[in-house]
């Protein structure tokens, strides 16, 4: 009996072993050692984020609308260049997370760890410096490079992360990936005076992002309408000035909408919301 309890215990064991694939502390035997939960307890917890980060990083979908994206990308930028009226160089601005680089890596770790956002998980995270580029994302800024249109990031990476960022987009080979191209975020989340200070010397001819925010300052509070009536307003300049990317693990759409929504836990507010008929 004894026998197959140590058995049991080891297969058991063993079987937890191969499933927990935590990305984040690969190199950190500390951050290993403090996982302790089943995968069961851990997704309970931020379960709301398994299939949003497996759509993102197992779907097809999500690669062809990032090559879309892209591609529709070039093409705006390649008609707007061509508009002679212009009295500044030509600019695009574009975010980082999301849009260029690919986090879902940490998305998957904190369902793993059962663990939700915060910022020293973050940090750790971005100093590995080891996020993936997104799909056509590289070569959409080489693109807009070679057509002589400068290209600035404009991220809410904070300004302390600056280092690894430049570290991780110089190595997979993004235009301009040094301090004078990248405006992190110093004291605002809002990127609008980072856009005011582009736009001194330059003319933003195209914006890229996977949150409204990063387009337009329009977006950064939405209202009772979630932003819908924005968009509307706005429906000619998507796909000519404005490019945005789909993200549904998070973002503003998402912090907005839980902001109001009744409910005690993430969970209960994120069901309550859902449209049945
Ligand atoms: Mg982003």
């Amino acid at each position: 009996m004894k026998k197959l309890i140590i058995v049991t215990g080891i297969i058991m064991l063993a079987s937890c072993a191969t499933v927990r694939q935590p990305v984040l502390p690969a190199e950190d035997n500390s951050a290993r050692a403090v996982i302790n939960k089943t995968v069961a307890e851990a997704a309970d917890d931020q379960d709301h984020l398994i299939l949003a980060t497996l759509w993102y990083q197992k779907s097809a979908e999500m690669r062809a609308l990032y090559y879309q994206c892209f591609r529709n990308a070039e093409i705006a930028l390649a008609e707007n260049l061509a508009w002679t009226g212009r009295t500044k160089p030509a600019a695009v601005a574009i975010d980082i997370d999301e849009t260029l680089l690919d986090n879902s890596p940490f998305q998957g770790w904190q369902v793993f760890e059962a663990k939700e956002f915060n910022n020293d998980d973050w940090l750790r995270w971005v100093e590995l410096a080891r996020a993936r580029p997104l799909p056509g994302a590289v070569e959409f800024t080489r693109y807009a490079d070679s057509l002589g249109v400068e290209v600035f990031y404009v991220s809410n990476r904070t300004v302390q992360e600056m280092g690894p960022t430049i570290k991780n987009m110089a190595a997979l080979g993004f235009a301009n990936a040094d301090s004078t191209h990248m405006l992190l975020k110093e004291t605002t989340s809002s990127k609008v005076e980072r856009r005011a200070l582009i736009e001194k010397d330059y003319e933003i001819i195209l914006l890229v992002g996977d949150n409204l925010a990063d387009i337009s300052g329009v977006y950064e509070k939405r209202g009772s309408d979630l932003g819908m009536g924005s968009v509307d307003a706005d429906r000619r300049l998507f796909g000519t000035k404005y490019i945005v990317l789909p993200n549904p693990m998070y973002g503003s759409w998402l912090s907005e909408l839980l902001k109001t929504a009744p409910g005690s836990t993430e969970r209960e507010k994120l069901v309550r919301l859902l449209e049945t008929f």
